[in-house]
């Protein structure tokens, strides 16, 4: 978390070699010169960074596909900073954008000549009996660390711990317990929202419910998400898993689309994986929360499947098993930085009963047509997904998330073009429904969205991670 205070600004900018630079007052605006447009804006608990270099940093995304440059950068320290930059915004007519940890790759995070609240300054979490208040910017690492300490957590939160509590709440979070608790926007008793006009809402199922459930999945178009309230329930002590392997694509989508539905192991992953010399291969990593590991029997749980051989997982504490992506997402973040490179993650929905010739379909198509190389895949119950904005096939039981890297020729045949999303100041929040037309494609079976529910499921085993047994079954 970059903590921004003015001595550190100093720090970085003469770090930069800005020996030039001039900081203005009011001690609140930074910037090389102050025009009469930002004079009207009446003082901030944070910052609003004009700079070149901040403006800059938040010019461009985890998927590099998009260079927008913003006019300004807030830092908001309040939630009275959030709504004084909405209605100023309105008034200069300026859109905004909100930023967690700019994890999307399609430029929704970015505003070309607007303004961008960089929310990670907005992170306070509370705990409360049986909830956490979280702000926007708080990582599910923070909000975790907090709940650990009482022995509770979320039920649901996403696979990246990394990743903002609003910035998970608006692409609507699926994970790989959401054959149980559906997408983490599920879990969400409250929020509160400063919508396009400037107003600051709470909002529930029972009160102000329209903007509630237009927030939830809403990829930031319907408000920003100052807080929400989290429903708490008793964390495990520990996580045992076991990896299954296939090689025939019918049984492992059969065995998945099993344990999905009877719902007794908590974890869930599977993963197709092409393999050079054995073309593509299949694995279900299924995970049991337990008191200890001595009582999770994962043997009942595996007896009626089809799988050619399995691996036993060390067991991991709960605490270690919620980091389980944290390493791999900081070195893809690091290297990132170190060779810049477009990237485009894809997570789309279909209808579970066309899933299996779906995937047989882009199996057979070549990795350099496709531009897939490795996938997850989600069976996901949907009836547990009770959130109007978060788009699933309805109408059979199960719908199948796909999620995959660099699959720009189905995004283009799925999706269509994509834009990016700004929220549109002096718009009511049911006029600022996705610009992208994604929310106009209810009727479609087969639905893609780049970036907002972009979701990397590599491999949940990684390297670190000892094999203690190995086994081989039909
Ligand atoms: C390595 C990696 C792992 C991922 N893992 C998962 C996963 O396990 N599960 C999953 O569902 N998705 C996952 N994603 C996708 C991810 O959910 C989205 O990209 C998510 O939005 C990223 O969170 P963020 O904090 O980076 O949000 P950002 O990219 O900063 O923002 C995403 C969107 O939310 C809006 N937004 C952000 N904060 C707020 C707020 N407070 N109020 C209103 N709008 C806001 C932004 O304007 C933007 O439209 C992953 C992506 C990557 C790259």
């Amino acid at each position: 978390m970059n903590e921004f205070t003015r001595r550190s600004f100093l720090k970085q900018i003469s770090a930069a070699g800005l020996s030039s630079f001039v900081v203005r007052e009011p001690s609140w605006l930074f910037a090389e010169e102050v025009d009469q447009r930002w004079k009207g804006l009446s003082k901030l608990d944070g910052s609003l960074l004009l700079d070149e270099g901040h403006r800059e940093q938040m010019a461009t995304d985890f998927g590099a596909n998009f260079h927008r440059v913003p006019l300004a950068v807030l830092k908001p320290r309040s939630t009275e900073d959030l709504v004084k930059i909405v209605r100023f915004a309105n008034a200069q007519g300026l859109k905004i954008a909100m930023r967690g940890q700019g994890h999307s790759q399609y430029g929704q995070t970015l505003v070309e000549g607007g303004i961008v609240v960089d929310s990670r300054t907005l992170n306070g979490v509370k705990l409360g009996a049986g909830v956490v208040d979280a702000q926007g910017g708080a990582s599910w690492e923070e909000v975790t660390r907090q709940t650990l300490a009482q022995g509770l957590t979320p039920p649901a939160m996403g696979d990246t711990m990394t990743l903002s509590v609003g910035g998970i709440l608006s692409a609507g979070g699926i994970s790989n317990s959401s054959h149980l608790f559906g997408a983490v926007v599920d879990t969400v008793e409250e929020v509160d929202v400063v919508t396009g006009a400037g107003d600051l809402l709470k909002c529930s199922a029972q009160r102000n419910r329209e903007l509630f459930e237009l927030a939830l999945a809403g990829m930031g178009q319907c408000g920003l998400i100052e807080s929400a309230r989290l429903r708490l329930v008793t964390a495990p002590k520990w996580v045992v898993r076991r990896d299954l392997m296939y090689d025939d694509l019918g049984k492992f989508l059969g065995d998945a689309r099993h344990l999905a539905s009877e719902a007794k192991v908590e974890h869930l992953g599977a993963l197709v994986l092409a393999d050079q010399t054995r073309g593509w291969t299949f694995k279900i990593t299924i995970g049991k929360f337990c008191e200890s590991p001595e009582e999770a029997d994962l043997r009942a749980v595996v007896a009626d499947l089809r799988f050619k051989s399995s691996e036993d997982l060390m067991p991991v504490p709960f605490g270690l098993y919620l980091h389980r992506e944290v390493a791999r997402d900081t070195a893809a973040y690091a290297a990132r930085k170190r060779t810049p490179s477009r990237a485009l993650y894809i997570t789309m929905f279909v209808p579970g009963s066309v899933g299996e010739e779906f995937v047989a379909r882009i199996l057979a198509t070549p990795a350099e047509t496709s531009g897939v190389t490795r996938f997850s895949l989600y069976l996901l119950p949907v009836q547990k997904f009770t959130r109007p904005m978060f788009m699933l096939p309805r109408r059979e039981e199960f719908a199948q998330g796909l999620s995959a890297i660099r699959p720009f020729l189905l995004a283009c045949r799925l999706g269509g073009p994509l834009r990016s999303n700004e929220l549109a100041p002096a718009r009511s929040g049911k006029e600022q429904i996705r610009p992208d037309g994604y929310s106009h494609a209810r009727d479609r079976d087969v639905r893609g969205t780049a970036g907002s529910e972009a979701v990397a499921k590599p491999d949940a085993a990684d390297g670190r991670e000892r094999r203690v047994t190995k086994s081989t079954s039909g």
